[in-house]
């Protein structure tokens, strides 16, 4: 359990307090066999310019995730004080240590920190970071974007998730947020403030925190890098940080919901994956899902793996080989 009275070992290179364009490290102290002193260094950049919306700017959460990696350090090397109103805090390798390995989880702990949060300050390096995120960074400001990609094991096409909220005003701003942001797909969901995710964290600390999942399957294409780039302008400037930026024009966003785990898809045995569908596809309940392949036994039928829900494709597992429990498909339903 987390000790939220002790306060985070973390340190930041640089007056968080101050104006002007800033990076160092978030340094997480580490002491190993061959470093007694160290520190494991997490990449963080600020960007103040006097009083107004604090959003903190999140990629490499998960560290096979990449085009976040990349967007959120253009956008640093873009933009300067006078560019901006209140303070845009950027973390583009948030879980350093796996996202310098290529790796969803770290390697020093096997941490995932979307599932770490609030963290622990005395606690593991994933522990550790998680805590300094969400007590020191999410409870200074009002905004949180992280952004997602499939990883090594699925392939999204551009989709932004926001909670719902109870509040009516409340949720139509969300929605407003949502269309600005503008990206093709919307996912609305019920959040669990006890959750380990950053939105849950973002929420604990009074924060509106939206997740992105863009592309993945390990790799960056210029079309999805591009997309991403237009809508954190776009986000920038509806919550009033950007003021100046061009607007970029938007595409009309689509919501959907998936109210329940029967719409992911999961594989029952071990094989090789060929899916039957592709992503945006509409699909219908019990409606062939993909087959998997079992090559070491001819007489070992291929498994059938069928939608338990009608919905829309929203992503695909990536690599061919599978695993009992291992996520091949998710779906949604639009709203
Ligand atoms: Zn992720």
């Amino acid at each position: 359990m987390t000790n939220n009275n002790i306060q985070s070992p973390v340190e930041v290179e640089f007056d968080l307090d101050a104006d002007g364009w800033h990076q160092g490290f978030a340094r997480v102290p580490h002491s190993v066999h061959r470093s007694a002193y160290g520190f494991i260094p997490v990449p963080i950049i600020s960007i103040k310019n006097g009083t107004g919306p604090v959003a903190l700017l999140m990629g490499g959460n998960h560290g096979d995730e990449y085009e976040g990696q990349v967007a959120l350090n253009n956008l640093a090397r873009r933009l300067t004080p006078k560019d901006i109103r209140g303070q845009l805090i950027i973390m583009p390798m948030a879980n350093y240590p796996a996202a310098v390995s290529g790796l969803r989880t770290s390697p020093i702990d096997q941490g995932n920190l979307n599932r770490t949060f609030p963290g622990n300050p005395s606690g593991t390096p994933t522990e550790v970071i998680a805590h300094f995120i969400e007590s020191e960074l999410l409870s200074r400001s009002d905004f949180l974007l992280d952004i997602h990609s499939g990883g090594s094991s699925l392939y999204y096409h551009p989709t932004a998730m926001l909670a719902k909220s109870q509040d009516s005003a409340q949720q139509q701003r969300r929605i407003e947020l949502l269309n600005a942001v503008g990206l093709p797909k919307s996912l609305i969901y019920h959040s669990d403030l006890r959750a380990g995710y950053s939105s849950s964290a973002a929420a604990r600390q009074g924060a509106i925190g939206m997740t992105l999942e863009i592309g993945g399957a390990g790799r960056i294409t210029p079309q999805f890098l591009g997309q991403l780039e237009d809508c954190l302008s776009r986000y920038l400037q509806h919550i009033g940080i950007c003021i100046d930026s061009e607007y970029v024009s938007k595409v009309a966003t689509k919501l959907f919901e998936m109210p329940s785990s029967a719409y992911y898809v999961y594989a029952r045995s071990s094989g090789l994956f060929e899916p039957k569908v592709s992503i945006d596809q509409e699909v219908d309940t019990g409606q062939l899902a993909g087959w998997i392949h079992h090559p070491e036994d001819v007489n070992w039928e291929p498994e059938k793996i069928q939608f338990r829900q009608q919905g829309v494709v929203i992503a695909v597992r990536v690599p061919a080989k599978v695993e009992p429990g291992d996520c091949l498909i998710e779906t949604a339903s639009e709203i």
